[in-house]
């Protein structure tokens, strides 16, 4: 009998963790394998008890399809998230199915330590069964700054320098460990889970608190040679700006249109010699004078919307995606900016490759970090054979020949019986 190999096993997972139902045909078309091979390799994770069989389509030949779907539970990732607010801890499935969540506050500006991280994942671990517990894959961590290759985090915003996240955490559960920089972790979220599943070439812009991207080019992930790529925010889309920068530069992206700098744009012009008392508003009540045609609102967010659509067409004549992908407090002004990113895209972009182009919004929400840390950890701790055939497809099968005993057994007791 043919041997099923590795890679049709993993090719035909991700696609359906990904679309969570599919056909054979439609994996014979993805993946490109002859029939037989994806024949082998169904029969193989079939009897695993990774996929189930939940129906038949009628195709237009007139040939019945059999709709395959993944057993979303054949396996759990566990996922933190370092970026924002908050610590965030989840265990999802393998679909990206949040099971269990925990969070805590952190304290900005404050160091954070490290054994919180730790101690917090333990959780959304105590919730699982022992049964459950082996049926873990791996953990995946979204982190903000940057990681060295032996998995230690320098991020100045939680105060770590070098801090030896993985090692920690592979010491206390004995687990595959993957680690993601944030904007890289939202692309892959939105690439895999959200918007841009079908999208090979996207874009995801965050735009909060600082603004970042992370790209998908050609379907692979961009990385860059420094791994700090995405550091969008700082790109300088109005050199003649006075408005100061973080990073001490004067018109970076960032200074203009993170959502602090939109605020405090209009804090700047609506107080201007009436009072020294800056005034207190925020980025809703903002948006709100901007929906009502207050003028200064609107200028606010005309200039940040130009900045933004300017910045991204150097980005859009470069990669030339298919789908950008904002996401961040920007949602909750989409109805302001998309219109207006457009308007600055279609003038600053060449005809045809602004045609191309999609712009929408992220509907991932807070769970995006989560959510493109356990994908990222899915992805690639099934490039660990032993992992692929051990953890993914041995336990169910193992249950289910349990079970097959069990029931074959109390059948026979029941048919003993004296009638
Ligand atoms: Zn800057």
């Amino acid at each position: 009998m043919t041997k099923v190999a590795d890679q049709w096993l993993r090719d035909i997972l991700i696609l359906l963790a990904q679309n969570r139902t599919v056909t054979r045909a439609e994996i014979l078309e993805v993946t490109g394998y002859n029939p037989a091979s994806v024949s082998h390799a169904l029969r193989y994770l079939t009897r695993a008890g990774v996929i189930l069989k939940v129906g038949k389509l009628e195709s237009k030949a007139g040939r019945r399809q059999e709709i395959l779907q993944i057993n979303a539970d054949a396996g759990f990732l566990a996922a933190i998230d370092l970026e924002g607010s908050k610590i965030r801890f989840a265990l999802t499935n393998l679909v990206g199915d949040v099971r269990y969540r925990w969070e805590e506050e952190v304290r900005v500006g404050e160091a954070l330590d490290g054994r919180r991280v730790v101690h917090g994942l333990q959780r959304v671990f105590a919730n699982l069964s022992s049964e459950q517990r082996g049926r873990v894959l791996a953990i995946g961590v979204c982190h903000p700054g940057f990681q060295n290759r032996d998995g230690c985090v320098t991020a100045i915003n939680i105060g770590w320098n070098d801090f030896p996240i993985r090692e920690q955490l592979v010491r206390a559960y004995a687990l595959p460990v993957f680690l993601e920089g944030a904007h890289q972790t939202y692309v892959q979220a939105e690439r895999w889970l959200g918007t841009a599943r079908h999208a090979r070439n996207c874009v995801y812009v965050i735009v909060g608190q600082g603004i970042g991207a992370g790209c998908f080019v050609d379907d692979h992930l961009l990385e860059g040679a420094s791994g700090v790529g995405g550091e969008f925010g700082h790109v300088v889309s109005d050199p003649e700006a006075p408005d100061q920068c973080t990073c001490g530069r004067r018109g970076c992206l960032e200074a203009i249109a993170s959502a602090p700098n939109i605020v405090r744009q209009y804090v700047e012009a609506t107080t201007r010699g009436r009072s020294k008392v800056m005034r207190e508003v925020d980025l809703a009540f903002l948006l709100d004078e901007a929906r009502h045609n207050e003028p200064t609102a609107l200028k606010v967010v005309d200039r940040a919307a130009r900045s933004l659509g300017i910045a991204l067409s150097q980005l859009v004549q470069i990669l030339s995606p298919e789908l950008i992908v904002l996401g961040g407090d920007i949602v909750s002004g989409q109805d302001l900016f998309l219109p207006r990113i457009r308007t600055v895209l279609a003038s600053f972009v060449t005809p045809k490759l602004g045609d191309a182009v999609r712009i929408t919004v992220s509907s991932l929400g807070l769970d995006i970090g989560l959510k493109g840390a356990a994908a990222m950890a899915f992805r690639r701790s099934i490039l660990d054979s032993k992992l692929l055939r051990e953890q993914i497809c041995g336990p169910i099968a193992a249950m289910q020949r349990a079970d097959g005993r069990k029931s074959r057994k109390s059948s026979a007791d029941s048919s003993s019986k004296p009638g």
